[in-house]
């Protein structure tokens, strides 16, 4: 029995799931197989691992595990379910890319979608446990899709061994059928449960005019107005970044002063950094008296290196009640809402995926009596979150997103509209708990240009590192996978070849005519070195370089290097628009200094051939000498945020290198000597071998026909020119042969993290 305090009983009893506990649970008991779709807030995540654990189904030897699309929902969520049973995190426990407080006696867990799939890998029936939720499967991120086509296979498994497993699909909306109509997935359509929330109605404001690109400013004066001339009631604002959410917060906080909190937020930084120096030079003390430390092999997983949720997506399909104009604003143009005004106090909270968890838990309690509350978000407040108390929705129609090419993989962040599904999800965070507004920044002429859904991520991203984790699944023939939506034919035949090129697959005899031939490189199986390339937790391309790095002492380097490429902008950036002049003249000395001191991190001599990569490890060996702390990060131009990811991904992949070879004996020493010259020489070799495919050739003068070709280099994969970008330090040197770690677009493609290839190296 589950010992409930009154006030959360009460709270449970309001929630629309509560009512529908019999029926949900007699379809679970009757069914494999099962899906739950309910409007965001209804009880979904928070609720049905408790009816679970009430009827049962952890009492012999096996535990719930519940996965998420993102870690802010994995964190967050046991932590209510915890509370809400009132349990120890002992029992509800989670388990992240990086962390987690499992523990022997969890018997709920949440996960990340990559935690799971890693686990499948080691066990492929999943014996640890008696059910599976896949919650948030709406979003369809790339893990989620393709565990659910794991699942498939996996619960017809178990049930031949007499050990069912139960499978849970829950979305928050009702498009749900690329799972239940699709008999290539799962012969007997499961059945959908639905559960009907309190949703009340929700006016919807179009702006009469598009904001061209001050949507962030736009958004300030309709939460001025908001504010000053509606009635009490919380407002949701949606922007795209974390920092927009931040500048925002921080003009907010100027506008309507309230005593305690106009500078809560700086404070509580200050705070959390003097606290975070103090744990780190704790753990540096211990660290000191056991020279190995203690890692959890576990505790990793497949994660992509931007997982965020700035670049998710959901879809959903709700109504929302029609416009009228009774609360309408009008288009907000007037500055007068710029002056301070303290008799109106908000209460204004950030939240997004990276805010520490004690700060994301503030939006969940009452604001101060007298304030408003005015919560400025990322897409994670679309249906991951819900907050207490929201009335006014605030929805800038945008959503930051990283672009791929399907073919060449080359990326670049853009901020987009949204669906049409999206933005009434968001519209629906305002009705549920009387009726709500909506203010979208945008006319109802654009939304009705919106792309109805978001496609599945997995349709619209390279598949190499999936299509490897499938391989040591020993799934060979991929393209028979029961995907609920399959990858383009495209993006799996350039995943093949690249992981071919690696040598992760075995290649395919030159045998038989060219068709007979391309089959077969869509069925390779999976080689030796593919096996301990799928080990590690990195993108197949580091994971070859990993696994050649026990030559020559070079293991700690490429770990570094790898964990820096993975973690990405170690460096913070300066080249951002200021506010004030005084900020200009600030900005530019912190970017002299910057560069100043990337011209050092790059050493001398043959060190400085490895170019940024050189940089990198510079930079992470400079900061763990003076102790990785704020400051020093802070007056160097480092992100402290960054440094401190990379120090736990490099005793994560140490960990995985030790497990693969036994004697390698590696511990992770934060004060790593630079490289020898001759250890840079070879790291160029190892980088080259992984990264073989991203070679640049330096176009030369002879052959300049055309003047956008000036200082250009030439790639296998593109017609255009690209240039080495201003920000490396190899701008200047113009090496005639490169590889890159990425091609990014901006103003012209641009390659990032680039470092020297000597030709005679070039098979
Ligand atoms: P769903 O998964 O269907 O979207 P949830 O189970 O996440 O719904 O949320 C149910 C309710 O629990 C929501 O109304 C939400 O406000 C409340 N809730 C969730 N987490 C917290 C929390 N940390 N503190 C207070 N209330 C919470
Ligand atoms: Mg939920």
């Amino acid at each position: 029995p589950v010992d409930r305090s009154p006030e959360i009983q009460e709270a449970r009893l309001k929630l629309p799931i509560l009512a529908e506990e019999q029926v949900i649970m007699e379809a679970i008991n009757e069914n494999p197989i099962v899906v739950i779709c309910g409007e965001t807030g209804s009880g979904k995540t928070t609720q049905v691992p408790q009816f679970l654990y009430e009827a049962g189904y952890t009492s012999s030897n096996g535990i719930i595990g519940i996965t998420e699309p993102r870690r802010v929902a994995a964190v967050s969520m046991s932590q209510r379910v915890a509370k809400e049973m009132n349990l120890s995190h002992r029992v509800v426990s989670y388990q992240i890319r990086y962390e987690g407080n499992v523990t022997d006696e969890t018997q709920i867990k949440f996960m990340t979608d990559g935690v799971l799939l890693k686990e499948v890998q080691k066990d492929f029936l999943l014996l640890k446990y008696k059910v599976i939720i896949i919650d948030e499967a709406h979003e369809r991120s790339m893990y989620t899709d393709i565990l659910i086509g794991l699942l498939s296979r996996i619960v017809p498994l178990r049930e031949k061994k007499g050990l069912p497993l139960k499978l849970i699909i829950m979305s928050a909306t009702l498009r749900v059928e690329d799972f239940t109509e699709n008999t290539r997935l799962f012969a007997v359509t499961p059945p959908v449960l639905q559960v009907d929330a309190r949703q009340f109605p929700v006016t919807v404001h179009f702006n009469k005019k598009t904001p061209l690109d001050d949507y962030s400013g736009e958004c300030f004066r309709k939460v001025c107005k908001i504010h000053r001339m509606l009635p009490s009631g919380g407002i949701l604002v949606f922007l795209t970044g974390q920092a927009e959410v931040h500048s925002l917060c921080r003009r907010l906080r100027k506008a309507f002063p309230f005593q305690k909190n106009s500078t809560a937020g700086d404070d509580d930084d200050r705070k959390e950094s003097v606290e975070e120096m103090r744990k780190f030079k704790k753990s540096r003390r211990r660290r000191k008296a056991a020279t190995l430390p203690q890692i959890n092999l576990d505790n990793y997983a497949v994660v992509p290196v931007d997982e965020g949720d700035e670049d998710r997506d959901a879809e959903t399909d709700d109504d929302i009640a029609g416009s009228d104009v009774d609360l309408d604003l009008g288009d907000g143009d007037s500055e007068e809402e710029e002056k301070s005004d303290s008799s109106l106090p908000l209460y204004v909270l950030p939240l997004y995926s990276l805010l520490a968890p004690e700060k994301q838990a503030k939006v969940f309690r009452p604001p101060p009596p007298g304030t408003r509350l005015c919560v400025v978000a990322t897409n994670v407040a679309e249906t991951s979150l819900t907050i207490p108390g929201i009335k006014y929705v605030v929805d800038c129609g945008k959503v930051k997103k990283r672009f791929y090419d399907k073919i060449t993989g080359v990326s670049s962040f853009r901020v987009t509209w949204i669906s049409q599904a999206s933005a009434n999800q968001r519209a629906g965070r305002a009705g549920r708990t009387e009726p709500g507004h909506c203010y979208r920044l945008y006319s109802s002429a654009v939304f009705m240009d919106f792309e109805k859904f978001s496609a599945p991520e997995i349709t619209k991203r390279p598949v190499e590192d999936l299509i490897l984790q499938m391989k040591a699944l020993n799934i060979e023939k991929v393209i028979n996978f029961p995907f609920p939506t399959p990858p383009p034919a495209e993006a799996l035949a350039a995943a093949e070849e690249l992981l071919i090129a690696l040598g992760a697959l075995k290649e395919p005899p030159m045998t038989g005519r060219l068709k007979e031939q391309q089959a077969a490189k869509l069925s390779c199986p999976i080689s030796p070195l593919g096996r301990v390339m799928a080990t590690f937790p990195v993108a197949p391309r580091y994971a070859k370089m990993l696994a050649l790095s026990r030559q020559h002492d070079c293991l700690p380097y490429t770990i570094t290097i790898v964990s820096a490429m993975t973690v990405r902008e170690l460096f913070e950036e300066f080249d951002r628009p200021a506010a004030s002049e005084e900020e200009t003249v600030k900005l530019k000395g912190k970017k002299g200094r910057l560069v100043q001191m990337q011209r050092i991190w790059a050493g001398q001599g043959s060190l400085q051939k490895l170019g940024d990569l050189m940089v990198m490890l510079g930079a992470v060996g400079a900061c763990e000498y003076s102790g990785c702390t704020p400051k020093f990060c802070e007056e160097n131009g480092l992100r402290y945020k960054a440094m401190l990811e990379i120090r736990r991904l490099r005793g994560q992949l140490t960990t995985a290198v030790n497990s693969v070879c036994t004697d390698a004996g590696l511990y992770v020493d934060p004060k790593m000597k630079p490289p020898t010259e001759a250890q840079a020489t070879y790291l160029r070799q190892i980088v080259l071998a992984g990264l073989g495919d991203h070679l640049a050739r330096r176009v030369q003068a002879e052959e300049l026909l055309d003047d956008k070709w000036k200082n250009a280099y030439k790639t296998a994969l593109l017609d255009d020119p690209v240039f080495i970008h201003p920000s490396s330090v190899l701008f200047k040197q113009l090496p005639d042969f490169v590889v890159y770690q990425e091609i990014v677009e901006t103003t012209k493609l641009y390659m990032k993290g680039v470092s020297a290839v000597e030709p005679e190296w070039i098979p």
